[in-house]
């Protein structure tokens, strides 16, 4: 049994950052990481950094127009360019360890076998390590429906279909959340035909109603069909192709599909995009008695330690929200309760922002005014169009809007939805206003360049009117 000070499981965002920091406060350390395409965790490899390089590409291809065998021509370049990008984050990620000598990155698959003790079973046989700290990072999994065909080699979740090399020309999606329509955004872009089945009566099911609304009818008028209330019951294969049978439920989908009850539609692949579940089942985490929610996370408490001593849990696998930037805020929580006064805790982080890269982009933080009324507050709500800011007309992006909700009371900020171009990076300012607690008019009175897109926040924020 191989003994250190702290092992950590996943060579991904989380677990990266901290094998670094106890590396760097002196500690002997295992990172334990399965597969050697995954340095820096899927961040690098396989979703943020890829997919945003093929969003930035396919905008810039749908602004040059031309032919399909252009545009195919054109995604195959991209893909490239992907390709070099993450060679070259991932090589920098995996440097930023084995640069490090107390680091040791140790190849294979993880699995507990008691209280701070992992077997790491990988082709040249199985280690057993044990260490006075243990930190898992193991990330998640894509779901997947159980249906008929569900293995057709043309049949994708977001990693497999980033990796074809030729572009899809009939593309179908299942799952009308943000990362079924960011792809359905971006495949659109590159010349593909999308559509998009949405199990439920509406895409982005959480977002507000009237944005929500926004998104989906920006992305119509860029000819991607969506059809809600569809339950894809069989995928059949086909020559070159698949058929995907689908059934619509209600007269929402009927709305959707014209009189259609029954759909078949032809695809050369089929994207499955109905969420992801923690990756927690095959680390027998029974054996270091750690406790898993009924959805698959790690149970962790607010400094992110499990039900096992001197066992933490960062990232995906804990069922939180799925975002690179809050597993890394997880890394900077159990830093501060190993290393540091356990000060910073999931509790005391701040509003979180979010961001789905169609275009414009989609970004929101805090409550909708729905949720917001709910939980008791007072609400006001404004909007604005993007067509009535000069930034948005300059950068010939006049789709979408901006929507306020504010409580009359106290005259905080509750939430935010931004539909516009830089939304991604007007959400962050929005969240700063929020965690200090700012008033709203404090946005409306700013001086802010011009022109800009954050300068709307004055007109947004003058329509609430005077706090009362
Ligand atoms: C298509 C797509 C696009 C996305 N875009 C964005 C975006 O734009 N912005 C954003 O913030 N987030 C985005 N996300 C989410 C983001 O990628 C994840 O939230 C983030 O990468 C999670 O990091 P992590 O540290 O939890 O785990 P990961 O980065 O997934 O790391 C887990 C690591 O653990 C390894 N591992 C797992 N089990 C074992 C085991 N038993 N033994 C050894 N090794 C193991 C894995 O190989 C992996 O390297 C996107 C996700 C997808 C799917």
């Amino acid at each position: 049994m191989e003994h250190y000070d702290a092992a950590v499981i996943g060579f991904g965002t989380a677990g990266r950052a901290l094998g670094a920091a106890l590396a760097d406060a002196g500690q002997k350390v295992a990172v334990v990481e399965r597969s050697d395409a995954m340095f820096g965790g899927a961040c690098v490899n396989n979703a943020c950094i890829p997919t945003k390089a093929l969003v930035q590409s396919a905008r810039l291809s749908a602004a040059e127009g031309g032919s399909i065998i252009q545009q195919e021509q054109r995604y195959e370049a991209a893909v490239e360019r992907m390709d070099r990008m993450r060679a070259k984050a991932r090589e920098r990620n995996y440097r930023s360890l084995a640069d490090r000598d107390t680091v040791s990155i140790v190849m294979g698959h993880a699995s507990f076998s008691g209280p701070r003790q992992l077997v790491v079973a990988a082709d040249g046989g199985k280690r057993r390590i044990s260490a006075d700290r243990m930190f898992i990072d193991s990330g998640s999994v894509p779901r997947l429906p159980s249906i008929p065909g569900i293995d057709s080699p043309r049949v994708y979740v977001s990693s497999s279909l980033i990796e074809v090399r030729t572009l899809p020309r009939q593309l179908i999606i299942v799952g009308g959340g943000f990362v079924g329509l960011e792809f359905a955004s971006m495949y659109a872009d590159f010349g593909a035909q999308v559509t998009v089945l949405q199990h439920g009566p509406s895409v982005l099911e959480d977002e507000d109603e009237q944005t929500s609304s926004a998104v989906r009818a920006s992305l119509e008028e860029r000819d991607i069909e969506i059809i809600c209330n569809a339950e894809v019951e069989r995928i059949d294969d086909e020559h070159d192709r698949v058929l995907v049978h689908a059934r619509i439920n209600g007269q929402d989908g009927e709305r959707d599909a014209g009189t259609r009850r029954e759909l078949l539609l032809p695809a050369h692949a089929v994207l499955i995009a109905i969420g992801r579940t923690p990756n927690t089942d095959d680390l027998n985490l029974e054996a270091a008695g750690i406790a898993r929610s009924e959805h698959g996370g790690i149970v962790v408490d607010e400094h992110l330690r499990t039900s096992a001593p001197n066992v933490w849990a960062m990232g995906d696998c804990t069922g939180g929200m799925q975002f690179t930037y809050v597993a890394y805020d997880d890394f900077r929580i159990v830093r501060d309760d190993v290393l540091g006064d356990g000060a910073r805790t999931t509790e005391n982080r701040g509003a979180i922002p979010r961001c789905t890269f169609v275009h414009p982009p989609f970004a929101r933080i805090g409550m909708t005014a729905r949720e917001a009324h709910d939980a008791g507050f007072s609400v006001r709500t404004a909007t604005l169009p993007s067509k009535s800011i000069s930034q948005a007309s300059i950068l010939q992006e006049e789709t979408g809007l901006m929507k306020a909700v504010v409580d009359a009371r106290s005259d905080l900020v509750l939430g935010m939805d931004l539909f516009c171009e830089d939304a991604q990076e007007l959400v962050n300012l929005v969240k700063i206003v929020m965690d200090a607690r700012m008033p709203a008019t404090a946005l409306r009175d700013a001086v802010f360049t011009h022109p800009s897109m954050t300068e709307a926040f004055n007109n947004l924020f003058a329509a609430l009117g005077d706090p009362s």
